[in-house]
């Protein structure tokens, strides 16, 4: 299949990886709209969110509580965002979901290996 998000996942593109386990793969945006911006994603395609079965919905929130907590540890945000598109806002149609880290001091966007670097040592 020519799935962007697939080939991600099959590691056949790289990605900034933070985590991964048999079920899911996290890793930056490349287009972030902020430090640490985050995309989690299944590792098996489903397009949006109700094509996803009861149990890989539960473990992929369980994985955005734990990424939300490494964020927050690691970068020091003020808030959060959690965005989910479907439909004609769905740019990649492999279901994703976009941790987003806000900060009220607007700061310069780091490079993604440097992101990567704090959220993984
Ligand atoms: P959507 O609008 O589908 O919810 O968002 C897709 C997201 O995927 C965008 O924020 C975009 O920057 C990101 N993206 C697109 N292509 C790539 C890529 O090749 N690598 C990574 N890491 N992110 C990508
Ligand atoms: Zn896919």
């Amino acid at each position: 299949m020519d799935c962007l998000f697939c080939k991600i996942a099959e590691q056949e593109i790289p990605a900034h990886t933070i985590f991964e386990d048999e079920v899911v793969k996290c890793f930056l945006d490349i287009n972030p709209d902020s430090n640490g911006h985050l995309l989690i994603i299944p590792k098996k395609h489903f397009v949006e969110l109700d094509d996803i079965d009861e149990n890989t919905v539960l473990h992929i929130f369980q994985i955005s509580q734990q990424m939300k907590k490494l964020l927050a540890t690691k970068l020091n945000y003020d808030g959060l965002k959690i965005v989910q598109n479907n439909g004609v806002l769905q740019e990649v149609k492999h279901f994703h979901i976009h941790l987003i880290p806000y900060y009220k001091e607007e700061k310069p966007l780091q490079s993604l290996p440097e992101i990567a670097e704090i959220l993984t040592k």
